[in-house]
């Protein structure tokens, strides 16, 4: 969606089938739903293969490469940049007049967006961004149980310095755990979900409490594509959340927040018209130089990596994906910097030698995240021998709905796109069928005598006229 004014009705309803086609049947509509491969195959498994523009390689299965020997995460990555990504003065413009639109509608309230503050890199960089565009935003910070305190401190620096006001929301820890742990039990790729999901549902819960429909976030395409759909994938599916809990949890997770589909696609987006900007998006956002502004101007000080604000993210990327996936979360970020022409793919073979975390740390954290889990070691190394499983292995709405969706919106997706010329199509019937009938009663008057004929067709009209 480009326009982030009201749309008229008209514009919702073909915005909404659209959105529900492109998310449910892809471009060329098709009703099978089916799964990706997974599991390395066998050839995959004996035959190595490393993108010859980036660092991404066979470790995630579904990779494949052009002639040139360059991966198809590279080509869909210069697609969506030159396609989303708006880096020049018009970007930046264009975020000018969408923030706005934002001030707004929020004349009179108390605020006029929300932001997600996590303490990382890029919330800190949208919070600064927010109040250079003047905006009066209201910070949402979910505390679930991991937070370090650096990040604490760092979210105070940040909230004080740009004077924003902070709503913290801390979750249920006996229920989140219990929703984290299953997805570590499972054995699924991507056990950052429980945390994610209840973002999400934060954000926009907090967004209609305060009646504000602008959410600014923080995801960017520069520097997060290029992670294959194997390692990640169900953010937003309750569905598949609660099948996999039902399977390998082991207390209810009632007050955990979360939405369903009908929220994300249809209340959120068409009945509130809320709308997410992702401001890093319009800018040329180089993460190097946003540290230094952040630590120059809001105190901010560094984790480290990238995403290691939370013991439990770090012991997940630089240990749980690598030792039962052989997924490196490395490799699509160090991918993303050498597309983005911030770092050479020499450098980032380099990093990659280097072992993703010190082996002393290693093994504190996963005796910390394991302890505070419940689960005992020898239950996590049986977690890693187990098969790996991902989103596909459990109910989700992908599985749910496109049979049933398919057929509904084939039915009436016309109707509302061009009712006019449906309508007609379908009155088309019955004007074809009463127009046979009518050469039916002109045939069997004609083989009757005149006066005979006569009276019946007189008899036929009143009985039209009535
Ligand atoms: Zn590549």
């Amino acid at each position: 969606m480009t326009s982030f004014e009201k749309p008229t009705l008209r514009q919702k309803l073909i915005d909404m089938f659209d959105r529900y086609s492109a998310t449910h049947f892809g471009t060329e509509i098709s009703t099978r739903y089916q799964p990706p491969a997974h599991r390395p195959s066998e050839e995959r498994q004996t035959r190595y293969q490393i993108c010859q523009r980036c660092v991404m390689d066979s470790s995630d299965p579904e990779i494949t490469f052009d002639e040139h020997g360059v991966c198809h995460h590279c080509h869909s990555y210069d697609k969506q940049i030159a396609t989303y990504v708006k880096r020049d003065a018009a970007g930046w413009r264009e975020m000018e007049e969408i923030a706005a639109t934002v001030r707004k509608e929020g004349e009179g309230k108390r605020y006029d967006c929300i932001i997600g503050l996590s303490g990382g890199v890029d919330s800190t960089y949208v919070a600064y961004l927010v109040k250079k565009l003047g905006l009066r935003p209201l910070a949402v910070h979910m505390d679930n149980g991991w937070n370090t305190e650096i990040a604490v401190r760092n979210i105070e620096n940040i909230v004080t310095r740009l004077g924003i006001d902070l709503h913290t929301v801390v979750l249920d820890w006996n229920q989140f755990k219990d929703l984290q742990a299953s997805f570590v039990r499972a054995g699924v790729t991507d056990c950052e979900i429980p945390t994610d999901h209840a973002i999400g549902a934060i954000l926009y819960r907090t967004a209609i409490e305060n009646d504000v429909r602008f959410i600014i976030g923080g995801s960017n395409l520069a520097t997060e594509q290029m992670v294959p759909r194997t390692w990640s994938s169900g953010h937003g599916d309750w569905r598949y959340i609660r099948s996999l809990h039902n399977q390998f949890g082991k207390s209810e997770i009632r007050s955990y927040p979360h939405y369903t589909f009908w929220e994300h696609a249809i209340y959120w987006p068409y009945i509130r018209e809320m709308r997410m900007i992702y401001v890093l998006n319009y800018i040329e956002y180089n993460k190097f130089d946003a540290i230094e502004l952040m630590k120059k101007e809001l105190g901010w000080v560094s984790y480290g990596d990238k995403h290691h604000e939370s013991i439990y993210t770090r012991f997940y990327q630089t240990q749980y994906l690598i030792d039962k996936f052989g997924a490196d979360k490395r490799r699509p970020h160090l991918s993303c910097l050498i597309n983005d022409n911030r770092m050479t793919r020499e450098e980032a073979l380099a990093t990659l030698q280097k072992p993703p975390i010190d082996e002393d740390i290693a093994a504190t954290d996963r005796e910390f995240v394991l302890k505070k889990l419940g689960i005992s070691q020898d239950e996590y190394r049986g977690i890693l021998a187990q098969p790996p499983k991902t989103y596909w292995d459990f109910e989700s709405d992908e599985k749910y709905f496109p049979d049933k969706a398919y057929h509904w919106a084939l039915q009436n997706l016309d109707l509302l796109r061009e009712p006019r010329r449906v309508l007609l199509r379908r009155t088309g019937g019955w004007i074809s069928r009463s127009a046979q009938s009518t050469w039916l009663w002109i045939r069997i008057l004609a083989k009757l005598p005149f006066r005979l004929a006569w009276r019946v067709l007189r008899r036929l009209l009143r009985a039209v006229k009535r």
